[in-house]
């Protein structure tokens, strides 16, 4: 029923994808001089004069491991915002089609559909930020090419219902996009485990947030072969550099403190949605399986933010995102941060 050739843009299913030198010559030579490269070493305290692996074979090795799918499964960007953008270019004829978006959601997906001069329909979430059988229904009508879904869901925090998803995933004709940057912050199953079930199902995870290493640019693409082999033929070959491959690796070879963190930044969340609660002016803490706490304050959330800048607290104000009037974001932080968050929260006056 799904048929992903007639998904992908004309001019990218017959396009002929660049050969760099490292796709024709793979491994270790004594003289290397096909890539233009400089043999004498490298400026600076490293060397990085070689061309990286395009293909990141150990990189996806390590990672086939921990996600438990194999690597013809995975596709690595630089961040999930380039899978996100491929994703759209893949699909998308400019002028002509549409993506599906369902705000609030991550502002990434806009961007990238405004770029490529690609057109949105949009379908918001019920008042609760959840996908409704209305809302199911909408999608599945839709003719978008591609539908993102983020779950857990920024900036709300909440999953979406597995069960919408999982109709979603049935009945849209498109590309389904469960975009899981969160994941690590929940204890509900990734997607990663469905994709034998669903061909049209991409899943999209990042090493921004729990790993820590949102300044590495790395994120993380699971799907079939067919369709990881569309995007590797359309990304810049040398898209992942041998700085962030090198240091990915250290990373995965560092789980332990990835866990710890990550417990840490549970343990600061639940902390958070209960103090806050007790707030005069939070009137809502929306429940979270991320690294954030939606909140609603009163009377006036702008109000609260620039107080909050004021005492050289940067928070996110969503105020003006559909279904988000007077909510600001908050990020969970160390347990310092998350309490001087709070003290400045009970410390805020309404005559100020
Ligand atoms: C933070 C975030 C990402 C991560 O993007 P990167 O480009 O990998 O840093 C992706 N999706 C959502 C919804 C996010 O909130």
């Amino acid at each position: 029923m799904f048929d992903l050739e007639s998904l992908v843009r004309p001019n990218i299913r017959g396009m002929k994808p660049y050969s760099s030198a490292r796709d024709e010559f793979q491994g270790e030579a004594r003289v290397m001089l096909d890539a233009n490269e400089n043999s004498l070493g490298s400026a600076g305290p490293e060397q990085f004069n070689r061309y990286p692996d395009p293909q990141q074979r150990a990189v996806k090795q390590e990672l086939a491991k921990l996600k438990g799918v194999e690597p013809a499964h995975i596709f690595l960007g630089n961040g999930s915002d380039e899978a996100i953008d491929l994703l759209v270019r893949l699909t998308c004829v400019p002028g002509q089609d549409s993506v599906l978006l369902l705000p609030p959601t991550y502002g990434m997906y806009e961007v990238a559909a405004n770029l490529n001069d690609v057109r949105i329909e949009r379908i918001q979430l019920t008042a609760d930020f959840q996908l409704s059988p209305e809302i199911v229904a909408g999608v599945v009508a839709s003719e978008a090419k591609l539908v993102f879904l983020c779950s857990p869901n920024n900036p709300t925090g909440n999953l979406l219902h597995a069960a919408g998803i999982e109709e979603i995933l049935r009945g849209f004709r498109g590309l389904v996009v469960v975009d899981e940057a969160y994941a690590d912050f929940t204890d509900a199953p990734s997607w990663t485990t469905r994709l034998a079930e669903f061909p049209n199902l991409v899943v999209m995870q990042t090493f921004s947030k729990a790993w820590g290493l949102a300044g590495l640019r790395l994120g993380m693409a699971f799907a079939s072969p067919e369709i990881i082999g569309y995007l590797n033929k359309i990304k810049p070959p040398y898209n992942i550099s041998e700085a962030t491959q090198q240091h990915a690796l250290a990373a995965l070879h560092d789980a332990p403190h990835f866990e710890q963190m990550r417990q840490q930044l549970l343990a600061g969340r639940t902390w958070l949605a209960e103090q806050l609660p007790a707030l005069p002016i939070v009137a809502a803490v929306f429940p979270s399986d991320a690294n954030f706490l939606l909140a609603r304050f009163r009377p006036d959330a702008t109000a609260v933010y620039e107080y909050l800048l004021g005492k050289g607290v940067v928070v996110r104000n969503r105020t003006t995102q559909p279904g988000c009037a007077g909510t600001l974001r908050l990020t969970v932080g160390t347990p310092t941060e998350n309490e001087l968050l709070v003290q400045a929260l009970r410390e805020f006056n309404f005559a100020s």
